[in-house]
């Protein structure tokens, strides 16, 4: 099967890329390199390009006689959409659009997308199945939304099959140390975490110790990046069979701000310096993956059940690369 990955040389995209060669696979990385790293992916896989470019997408999936998008572009942060919504509506709609008429016109009838847990509507209880309601809460997440709508239409529309995949928090790094989660800035909670032990931040805020939840701070749900990538394997076997689903990716347990911070201290072997600030604008309380579906009809299994032996993952990852990706392209 050959596979286009949109954004393959991201964090997720790149983990489900370096797996998949590792099988055998055909890949094909499509990526501007805004985000991602050259070295996180094997270098004869990478076209370095635009999604905005329709013209060199079409040649590429045409040239490399692409079978299936994995579609990872985009981009991820909640408080950067609340503050430019432009965006994430241009960036992330508006390039989706441009990866579908691609597709329609090249013929290439499967993708898979990574979508999120912030297309459900926010709960302060419980986890979010598969049919709990929808109602995107922050403009990334309607930019989410919104293209699984475009995909469902399009496969309604063209006879296509597709694979959505909701997922929860991404983290973690590679077993071996050598890949793992390098944004810039970097906004994420365990990366920031592990920067304070390194000593190349002063602290961390908590942004918010007063929503409902157990501790006041908010809840996620952590998922190694290792196991959204097997998803990704599983999902190409599944769209290969000509099949559509829609599926949560977590591990059903959830973990509070100051859950990750008390786990990040014992794997450091230290304090963690923290001051609570205000709410994050778009942030909800409460995201917990109800991810029976996936378990049960792909048997999906995350390897790493425990946020110790995750942060211990990214703790290897962040002593032995303080710089992330030193080669930035
Ligand atoms: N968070 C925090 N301080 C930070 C970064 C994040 O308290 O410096 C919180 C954030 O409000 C959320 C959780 O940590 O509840 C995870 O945030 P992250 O940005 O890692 O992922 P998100 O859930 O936004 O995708």
């Amino acid at each position: 099967m050959r596979i286009l990955a949109t954004g393959g040389a991201g964090y997720v995209g790149s983990a489900m890329v370096r797996l998949l060669v590792s099988r055998g696979f055909e890949v094909t990385v499509y990526d501007n390199l805004s985000k991602g790293f050259r070295a996180a992916v094997p270098a004869d896989c990478l076209i370095e390009g635009d999604l905005a470019e329709g013209d060199k997408l079409r040649r590429v999936l045409k040239e490399h006689r692409i079978e299936v998008v994995a579609h990872f572009a985009g981009s991820i942060t909640v408080g950067e959409s609340m503050v430019n919504p432009r965006h994430y509506y241009r960036n992330n709609i508006g390039n989706s659009l441009v990866l579908l008429e691609a597709m329609q016109v090249s013929q290439v009838e499967k993708i898979i997308f990574s979508s999120t847990a912030t297309v459900y509507a926010p709960v302060s209880q419980g986890v979010l199945t598969e049919e709990s309601p929808l109602g995107p809460a922050n403009p990334y997440a309607v930019s989410k939304y919104t293209i699984e709508r475009m995909i469902e239409d399009f496969a309604a529309a063209n006879g296509w099959s597709y694979v959505l995949l909701r997922y929860f928090n991404a983290c973690g790094a590679s077993s071996d140390g050598r890949y793992g989660e390098a944004h810039d800035p970097e906004t994420h909670l365990i990366p920031q975490v592990l920067q304070a032990a390194l000593g190349q931040r002063e602290k961390i805020s908590i942004f918010g110790a007063d929503y409902d939840t157990p501790d006041g701070t908010c809840i996620r749900d952590y998922v190694h990046v290792d196991d959204l990538a097997e998803a990704h394997v599983l999902a190409l076997k599944a769209v290969e069979a000509g099949k559509s689903y829609t599926y949560n990716v977590g591990t059903g347990t959830g973990n509070s701000v100051l859950e990750v911070i008390r786990a990040a201290e014992e794997v450091v072997g230290g304090k963690i310096p923290t001051e609570i600030t205000g709410r994050r604008p778009g942030d909800t309380s409460r995201l917990v993956a109800g991810s029976e579906r996936i378990k049960r009809e792909w048997g999906w299994q995350p390897k790493y059940q425990t946020l110790t032996e995750i942060i211990e993952t990214a703790w290897r990852w962040h002593r032995e690369h303080p710089n992330g990706y030193q080669e930035k392209n």
